[in-house]
């Protein structure tokens, strides 16, 4: 029978929203439970030098960033493990979490759940994901050294990914499909500028050509503005085009917009259901920075802090 358990913090998700978090409720004697999925580190373990985190002059590799915040949380008093909730019951108190190890029993919640990489929805993407098409430049980039790469997408993270691979890529053609990119004008300077990458406007991708477990050969392309096919050889299709809020589990319990994201309440971390906390990505379809989830990381910790003292009294 699986273990049960009761904690007065609960945390799900270990990315920069969820380690923060578990960091201030360590420090207030809290000794908090984190849980996190098969992506310890969330998202930024994916991402390849984090140049704009505070306190870093020199940038820092995102996985070396999440170890650090890791270890912070642990040196507070903060238990991590390594299970996906697969349930949550917001609805009795206190909060039941479970996971296929156990029942977990909390008085305060705090969600960071993040949100996972979007995929085109095109055929030969998902057979063809692990052989050739990936979300992740840092994980996989290294496997197309002097092959030519494809990237998806216009904004900050296919730009920051075009940019990494030509450190391996004899080539790197970053397909937009529109005629002008949304990343910050930094990024944008630095693919435009590099060499090595060409930008493909008005064009997206309608399948990934190739076979398991030979690779990627090819892909269709289409251009959006006179509706003509062609095709471009390729060893690697990255995707890059923004993210989806990983808010299933909650999506009887509480508020989520219409992209579906997690509504707190205005200038807080505090949603509708009293002790229930939400930070990071989960909840900010906005900024989704590491800065930004640490920082709501700290607010849902404190608020959660403070609501735990009210129960009590
Ligand atoms: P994003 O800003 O939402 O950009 C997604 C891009 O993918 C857009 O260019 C979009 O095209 C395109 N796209 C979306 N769906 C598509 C589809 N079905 N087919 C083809 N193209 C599609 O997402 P992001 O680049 O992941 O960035 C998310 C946030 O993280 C942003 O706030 C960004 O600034 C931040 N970020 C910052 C850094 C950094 O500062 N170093 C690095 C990475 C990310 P349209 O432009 O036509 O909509």
């Amino acid at each position: 029978m699986a273990d049960r358990e009761h904690t007065a913090v609960a945390i799900i998700g270990s990315g920069p929203a969820g380690l923060t978090a578990a960091i201030y409720a360590g420090r207030a004697n809290l000794a908090p439970v984190l849980m996190h999925g098969p992506l310890p580190g969330g998202q930024l373990t994916t991402t390849t030098e984090v140049e704009n985190f505070p306190g870093f002059p020199e940038g820092v590799q995102g996985p070396e960033l999440m170890a650090l915040m890791e270890k912070q949380a642990t040196r507070f008093g903060a238990t991590i493990r390594q299970e996906l909730v697969t349930e949550v019951d917001l609805a009795h108190r206190p909060f039941t979490l479970t996971t296929p190890q156990r029942t977990l029993t909390c008085d305060a919640l705090i969600i960071a759940t993040g949100a996972t990489p979007r995929s085109l929805g095109i055929p030969g993407e998902k057979e063809l994901t692990g052989f050739g098409v990936s979300t992740c430049a840092t994980c996989d980039g290294a496997f197309f050294r002097d092959e030519i790469i494809a990237v998806s997408g216009g904004g900050d993270s296919a730009c920051e990914e075009a940019n990494f691979l030509t450190r391996f890529a004899s080539k790197v053609y970053l397909i937009h499909r529109r005629d002008e990119l949304r990343a910050s004008k930094i990024m944008q300077e630095r693919v435009l500028k590099n060499p090595k990458i060409e930008v493909l406007w008005n064009t997206v991708v309608t399948e990934v050509q190739g076979q398991r477990p030979q690779g990627v050969t090819a892909l269709t392309l289409k251009n959006t503005k006179s509706g003509d096919l062609s095709t471009l050889p390729c060893a690697a299709l990255f995707v890059a085009i923004g993210h989806i809020p990983n808010s299933g589990l909650f999506r009887d319990s509480l508020p989520l917009d219409e992209n579906g994201y997690i509504v707190p309440n205005p200038n807080s971390a505090t949603t509708s259901v009293p002790g229930v906390f939400v930070c990071g990505d989960v909840q900010d379809h906005v900024f989704r920075q590491a800065i930004t989830a640490a920082g709501s990381g700290c607010m849902a910790a404190i608020e959660a802090e403070r609501y735990l003292e009210q129960i009590a009294d």
